[in-house]
């Protein structure tokens, strides 16, 4: 019979044990961020990790499960365990009983879920929201301390329902279309989880104003987005800069409107402005949609000084804009411009250098076979326009384009805006941000 005792002795201890590694798991991170795991929904490698990892979680619901039945095992086998101890060592009888205590404060929920109360989550980046997942029985009542398990991606958190039957869970994606699933119990469901890109609008007060709405090109074709009807209101008082930010990732400045009277990379700008608005990235995008605010008011290429001539001097505008490329650590800067027919460079053209930021000529060579369009790489910047910005930014090491579209100057065509703004696009792809 004693033996009979030892064994029970025994398999109490190896299930109590065992249940505190399982316990162990349980507690992962309460925060369902899923760093690593920007997930469009349509990738399959994706959709077979969040299998696997339902599949595990099953398991894991099983195991505990096992658990909280043999909770009561052990509970009931310690009174005779306690008749074990008497004949034999009290340290093993200790160990039995430090286990016993902890499970007898597990939360175990007693009712079965009948009915989940979930809803669909939308934010913007950089903001927590909570997710919550309400537990009623079949009577509607409330569940207390019953385990559930939400997934995201690949990440996985497993909570339990307080006092009213919820499960509360922070989640704080980066921008993007998410599905959440629940389980709980033997039920199981979704929410979609939306992330937009977190938009702010800046006007640079640098003394430069005009109203670029009065162009009548610019009003005609702008595309009907709030950001947009801002950036263009903005350029009353200054230059308007747009930052998207989406999560992780890399950092791209772009330009347009350097020249005034270069109306379709405006445009195009506009347009990559509303398309930003709208899709999910990840990095960081910057987009001054009109730089010479004065001289595209004017319809002019400049009043004063050529800003692509003046960009190695300090405390012009041209070269605020290159230090603002640096401050902001940016991995990549576009300059969008349009040239006449038999001016220079008079075609559809993407410039780059060899150096000294080596990228610059990769991306030149991306862009131009992406967009079909020419390329020109200098062997190094500002050879030919010691003043250009984006050679004053590629001397200070950060890759950057000149892109170029053909048409007379104060004229929009569909075919250069999709051209100038497939360069942009191509620009934000290279650098994996959309
Ligand atoms: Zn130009």
């Amino acid at each position: 019979m004693k033996k009979r005792y030892l064994m029970l002795a025994l398999i109490v201890l190896i299930v109590s044990l065992s249940f505190v590694s399982a316990s162990e798991n349980v507690s992962v991170s309460n925060d369902l961020e899923a760093d690593d795991s920007y997930l469009s929904v349509s990738d399959t490698s994706v959709a077979d990790n969040v299998k696997n990892n339902v599949n595990d979680n099953q398991n894991n619901a099983g195991d505990n499960e096992l658990v909280s039945n043999d909770t009561n095992t052990a509970n009931s086998s310690s009174s005779t365990n306690g008749a074990v101890a008497d004949t034999n060592s009290s340290s093993n009888n200790g160990n039995v009983a430090n286990n016993n205590s902890s499970q007898q404060t597990t939360p175990v929920a007693k009712q079965t879920p009948s009915k989940i109360v979930t809803k669909n989550l939308s934010s913007t980046y950089g903001t927590q929201v909570s997710y919550t997942v309400k537990v009623l029985d079949k009577k509607n009542k409330p569940i207390k301390n019953q385990e559930v398990v939400v997934t995201i991606g690949t990440k996985s958190v497993t909570k339990f329902t307080d006092a009213k039957g919820v499960a509360t869970f922070t989640c704080n994606c980066q921008a993007g279309s998410y599905v959440i699933k629940y389980k709980v119990g033997k039920l199981t469901g979704s929410n979609t989880y939306k992330v937009k890109n977190k938009i702010t609008l800046t006007t640079l007060n640098w003394g430069l104003k005009g109203d670029v709405s009065k162009i009548k090109l610019i009003k005609k074709n702008m595309p009907n987005n709030a950001w947009v009807k801002k950036a263009v209101a903005a350029t009353k008082k200054g230059i308007p800069l747009l930052t998207f930010k989406g999560g992780k990732g890399k950092v791209v400045f772009m330009t347009a409107g350097v020249h005034g009277n270069e109306l379709s990379s405006q445009v195009a700008a506009m347009k990559m402005i509303k398309h930003l608005t709208d899709t999910p990235i990840k990095g960081t995008v910057y987009i001054i949609p009109f730089v010479n605010v004065k001289a595209i008011s004017k319809k002019v290429r400049y009043t004063d000084k050529d800003f692509n001539r003046i960009a190695a001097n300090s405390g012009t505008i041209p070269n605020k804009i290159v230090k603002l490329v640096v401050k902001y650590k940016c991995n990549a800067y576009g300059d969008f411009h349009t040239t006449k027919p038999g001016g220079v460079p008079g075609k559809n053209i993407v410039m780059g250098s060899k150096g000294p930021a080596t990228q610059s000529a990769k991306l030149t060579n991306y862009i131009a076979k992406y967009c079909k369009v020419n390329k020109k790489i200098y062997k190094y910047a500002g050879e030919v326009y010691p003043g250009a910005i984006s050679d004053n930014v590629n001397k200070k090491g950060i890759p950057a384009v000149i892109c170029e579209v053909m048409l007379p100057h104060n004229t929009v065509t569909t075919k250069t805006v999709t051209t100038s703004y497939n360069m942009m696009k191509y620009l934000l792809k290279f650098n994996s941000i959309l």
